[in-house]
């Protein structure tokens, strides 16, 4: 096996790839791995998850160490993969902080488009070297000249590099370019050990693993450090370089990017963001820019079947100790029964969630629809969340509701821009900016609340653009809403699966959905059944559902008593199963129907 040795600083180049999704991201990466000699095989390993490989996404940052000669001298080229999606923006940021350079890469046939806006605002903060690439300029209806005026009038970036990605075209040509013009890492060597966590994952083998960068100084295998934003002390277990799997060394140095084992629990307790000394070095400075993950959307998960809650607790605890951004905490629902209630980063970081628990752990769950977390302003002048509105103050104690906005960035075929315009209106949107992005499309950006997105917003918005439409959007500050609980009754019994905070606006409309919903689902019952919808606790809507008996016998003309018997007894047993609810019995996947429609 060959033997890398470090690298002076000056030979180090840390830099990533931005894009947005499907321009050509992870293959340009499999392609610089092939002509630094990393990988041979074809396939591409940048993307590990299923689940990323399907959506076309990366989701968990991921790094890879290349060696390349140039002009005689042998460089160390740290690739940085960046999460492709607004979900994880806080740890693009952080993963940005590790790199001095980005290539900006735009698909030659479609052009720029929602978070290649994004993407490059993103590394123009960062204060990178920005070199920018077209891509698949082999495909036969790539416009290679049409993009190149794009960035220029854009992001005022010139000569471009023309690339395939699938063939290779012109990209030595960009990796030599990166070591020409993107500036080493700054930090001092002789310094005393600073180093930079901006990354993690859990490893069944070793444990949790963390991606760290050496900004000053160096660091050795079983030194012990301290966390500067914990205080926790550790001692280091392995630590190394990120080819295509882990490359055990006995230190990294001033400038290198690599992994470190520290004998953590969790990956809770590697904070993106992070500082590292050594254990007994005092007046370091920890870098700046250090934030907690936060929960932008929440639900409740809660298994079908009764007799699956440990499983599903199970898989939830395995979850938690690999997925530093997931927030789980007992729940209990009278509709529901026992369950939990899950904090999540965005929507894709909750779907990721539901599709792994459907495919790793055959636990059929109910998950109540999403919801943001609002705040509420209370007369006593406190400020306090509202992850949900089954725990909310009385109303009386609050002044008013506060929730949390995005401004979305969406580009769409200028035809269709009255329709969005109005599409956004409906969603409570505020029109920021409209710029034309060329001939052909138009770039809208709005400030809405983040409630309204996070139900089937972009589905729609493809749907009226036929598929035409990208979309990216990131967070910004709360903002006072006229907002009120909406709660769903049962013969005058409250559901609390079945309550949401809402805008007055939309108050009428939700509440209408959600009894014809309920009507439309509930079995029928041997008595009255009254469905109501309150907001505010004033009723909005109402259902009624007539007396009815389904009569199991109406079948069997007089005659076998035994068999008889045996139908009544099946019938008991199948009342067994439901849940009862203001008198009334509920088969289990009801709720399923109605919450799953219910957005
Ligand atoms: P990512 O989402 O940015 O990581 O994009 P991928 O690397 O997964 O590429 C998206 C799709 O574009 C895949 O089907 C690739 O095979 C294809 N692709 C990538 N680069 C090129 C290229 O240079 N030419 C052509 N024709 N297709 C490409
Ligand atoms: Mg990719």
């Amino acid at each position: 096996m060959r033997r890398y040795f470090s690298q002076a600083r000056d030979f180090i180049r840390n830099f990533c790839i931005v894009a947005h999704i499907d321009h050509g991201k992870s293959t340009l990466a499999d392609r610089f791995l092939e002509l630094t000699g990393t990988k041979v095989n074809q396939t591409q390993v940048l993307d590990k998850l299923a689940v990323e490989r399907e959506r076309g996404i990366t989701v968990r940052a991921q790094t890879a160490t290349m060696n390349y000669n140039y002009k005689g001298q042998e460089y160390l080229l740290n690739l940085i993969d960046t999460p492709g999606h607004v979900d994880f923006s806080y740890e693009v940021s952080r993963s940005l902080r590790a790199c001095q350079g980005a290539i900006l890469l735009v698909d030659a046939t479609a052009g720029v488009q929602a978070q290649t806006f994004s993407t490059f605002y993103q590394a123009f903060e960062a204060n990178l070297e920005i070199l920018s690439g077209i891509n698949k300029v082999d495909h036969p209806s790539s416009i290679p000249d049409h993009v190149e005026d794009q960035l220029k009038s854009h992001f005022d970036l010139r000569n471009p590099f023309r690339l395939s990605a699938k063939t290779g075209l012109g990209v030595k040509e960009l990796l030599e370019a990166v070591i020409e013009k993107v500036p080493p890492p700054p930090g001092n060597s002789d310094g005393k050990l600073r180093s930079f966590l901006f990354d993690s994952w859990f490893d069944p083998k070793r444990g949790v693993i963390c991606l760290i960068e050496i900004v000053d100084g160096k660091l050795e295998i079983g030194e012990r450090i301290r966390s500067m934003n914990t205080g926790n002390s550790y001692q280091v277990q392995e630590i190394g370089w990120i080819r295509l799997d882990l490359e055990p060394r006995d230190v990294l140095e001033s400038g290198e990017v690599g992994y470190v084992v520290l004998n953590m629990k969790e990956t809770s307790e590697a904070l993106i963001g992070d500082t590292f000394c050594k254990l007994n070095d005092t007046n370091i400075v920890a870098f700046e820019g250090f934030k907690k993950p936060k929960c932008m959307v929440y639900a409740g998960v809660y298994p079908e079947d009764m007799e699956q809650y440990e499983s599903l607790e199970r898989a939830l605890n395995k979850y938690t100790l690999e997925d530093r951004s997931l927030m789980v905490q007992k729940d209990q629902s009278t509709a529901l029964g026992s369950g939990f209630r899950c904090g999540f980063l965005g929507l894709l970081h909750m779907d990721i969630f539901k599709e792994r628990l459907d495919r790793e752990h055959q636990v059929s769950v109910i998950i109540t629809p999403p919801s943001v977390p609002y705040k509420a302003e209370l007369k006593t002048g406190s400020i306090i969340q509202i992850d949900n509105p089954n725990d909310m103050p009385e109303r009386f104690l609050i002044k008013q509701f506060l929730e949390p906005m995005v401004q979305v960035t969406i580009i769409i075929p200028a035809e269709y821009l009255g329709e969005i315009i109005n599409f956004c209106l409906k969603h409570r949107a505020v029109q920021d900016e409209i710029v034309n992005v060329d001939s052909k499309n138009t770039l809208l950006r709005f400030t809405m609340p983040l409630s309204e997105i996070i139900t089937d917003f972009y589905d729609a918005l493809k749907s009226i653009t036929k598929g035409m439409a990208t979309l990216d959007y990131e967070h910004k500050d709360y903002q006072p809403a006229d907002l009120g609980k909406l709660v769903a009754l049962l013969n005058g019994t409250p559901v609390d699966a079945l309550c949401f905070l809402v805008h007055r606006s939309q108050a009428y409309d939700r509440g209408k959905l959600l009894v014809d919903k309920l009507k439309e689902n509930l079995p029928g019952q041997m008595y009255e059944v009254m469905i109501q919808a309150s907001f505010e606790a004033k009723i909005i809507a109402r259902q009624t559902i007539k007396a009815y008996r389904k009569d199991v016998l109406a079948k069997l003309y007089g005659g076998d008593q035994t068999r008889k018997n045996k139908l009544l007894d099946k019938q008991k047993k199948g009342k067994k199963k439901l849940k009862m609810l203001g008198n009334i019995a509920i088969e289990p996947g009801t709720f399923q129907n109605i919450l799953k429609t219910n957005n």
